[in-house]
């Protein structure tokens, strides 16, 4: 939290305290609510009760990880950082009338918004991609996913898993499944990438690493193929007969969420909201758009750690617009992303470098234990709990892992 104490100006609405709406309590809002104070009245809304850690829900095809590992209740988050939280499904955020709409109705008014929404599936329109395959982005889905590996896994004779994308989600999930299941006779896992290679804008290195391992595993790369059509059993692909599939998951990246668009944020559907380097929204002064949702002027990869720095600018700005002070601009620090590929091997990815090794999975495991730890300081009672649970049942599982 921010220790300046200046005075605010009067608020738009004439409140004593600035009134903040924060819409969306994943990595971006919860860190802006985190960096704002008393001096402002700030509510958190979130359609879920759960703050989620997706960079290691992969872990959940493995068993590594359970669901409470990753997950923390936003309600005991925001109620530490001082604020209220309220859980809504938002269905317009009304800039010019200052005020958040709920699926509800309920109309929660705001003198600043914070729109931190994140991004929401995309399937470029393939036909059968939302209804038959498994979504990879939320702790439930991969929880599924890891349900059903497991009833395919003890069945008898042939059994196939399609992985549709080779970006880091697609192989992150072949990486689990060959950790648990690389074993098994009679199962064949297909990764299907449209682009010319696995991990396409990474070092080429990576690709043949992969390459590499799978060829010890009944494992089939497929590159430069696009998914025409996913139906029950089947992967529908360019240029080749179809791919047989029991089991399809679906890791095709991010787009913007509708919410956007039907709040003016954007001119057309699926655009990230244009913001100004100081992260305001170009279209409403009082609306400031952060983390996955955000349009920046120079765009920068949809990461969770861009995600949390910006959630840190943009309150440190809401300060400065309340207080008539001029915007300090997002000067985003580049960080290397780690990208596991089970127990063979992790790549630490930093521009056009990259380190592999598999004791790099420590340092994967090190920042989900440590920012865990700071979104939820184990300070005593069901936090203290919750992390020696999350410390000491994955480090278990992750050595009894065959
Ligand atoms: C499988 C996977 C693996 C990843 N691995 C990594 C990694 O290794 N490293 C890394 O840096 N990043 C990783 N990322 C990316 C990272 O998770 C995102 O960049 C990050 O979550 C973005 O944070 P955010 O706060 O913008 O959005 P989110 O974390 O998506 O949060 C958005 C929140 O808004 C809420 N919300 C949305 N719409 C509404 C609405 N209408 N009403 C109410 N609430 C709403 C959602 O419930 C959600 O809680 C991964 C992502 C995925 C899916």
């Amino acid at each position: 939290m921010t220790s300046r104490r200046r005075a605010t100006r009067p608020t738009p609405s004439g409140k004593s305290r600035p009134r903040v709406v924060i819409v969306g309590a994943g990595f971006a809002g919860l860190a802006a609510a985190q960096h704002l104070d008393g001096r402002y009245d700030v509510t958190v809304i979130d359609r879920s009760p759960w703050f989620e850690w997706l960079p290691n829900i992969h872990e959940l095809l493995s068993g590594v990880k359970r669901p409470a590992d990753l997950r923390l209740p936003r309600a005991r988050l925001v109620k530490r950082a001082g604020h209220r939280f309220v859980r809504a499904e938002v269905v317009r955020i009304d800039a010019p009338a200052r005020v958040v709409v709920t699926s509800r109705g309920r109309r929660l008014p705001f003198d600043t918004c914070i729109v931190a929404v994140g991004g929401v599936d995309e399937t470029f329109g393939v036909p059968g991609a939302d209804r038959h395959a498994m979504p990879f982005k939320s702790v439930d889905d991969c929880a599924e996913i890891g349900r059903r590996l497991a009833a395919l896994a003890n069945r008898r004779g042939k059994r196939s898993v399609v992985i549709v994308g080779g970006g880091f989600e697609g192989i992150e999930a072949l990486g689990e499944i060959l950790r648990r299941y690389g074993d098994r006779q009679g199962m064949t896992v297909s990764l299907v990438e449209a682009g010319p290679r696995l991990m396409p804008g990474s070092p080429l290195a990576i690709d043949r690493a992969i390459r590499r391992h799978s060829a010890r595993h009944d494992v089939r790369c497929i590159t430069g193929t696009r998914v025409t059509k996913v139906t029950p059993t089947r992967v529908h692909v360019e240029g080749r007969k179809p791919l047989h599939s029991d089991l399809t998951i679906w890791t095709g990246g991010v787009k913007a969420p509708p919410l956007l668009r039907e709040s003016g944020l954007v001119d057309r559907e699926g655009q990230w909201a244009p913001v100004t380097q100081a992260l305001r929204s170009k279209r409403f002064d009082n609306v400031f758009v952060i983390g996955d949702a955000a349009g920046l002027p120079h765009p920068l990869g949809k990461q969770a750690y861009y995600a949390l720095q910006m959630g840190v600018c943009a309150a440190g700005n809401v300060e400065r617009t309340l207080a008539g002070r001029r915007l300090r601009d997002f000067r985003p620090s580049a960080k290397g992303m780690l990208v596991a590929f089970g127990a063979l091997d992790t790549f630490l990815i930093a521009g056009r470098s990259v380190i592999a090794s598999p004791a790099l999975a420590a340092a994967k495991e090190a920042v989900f234990q440590v920012t865990m730890a700071q979104l939820d300081p184990p300070l005593g009672g069901d936090a203290l709990r919750s992390a020696a649970r999350r410390f000491v049942g994955t480090a278990r599982r992750r050595l009894l892992s065959p």
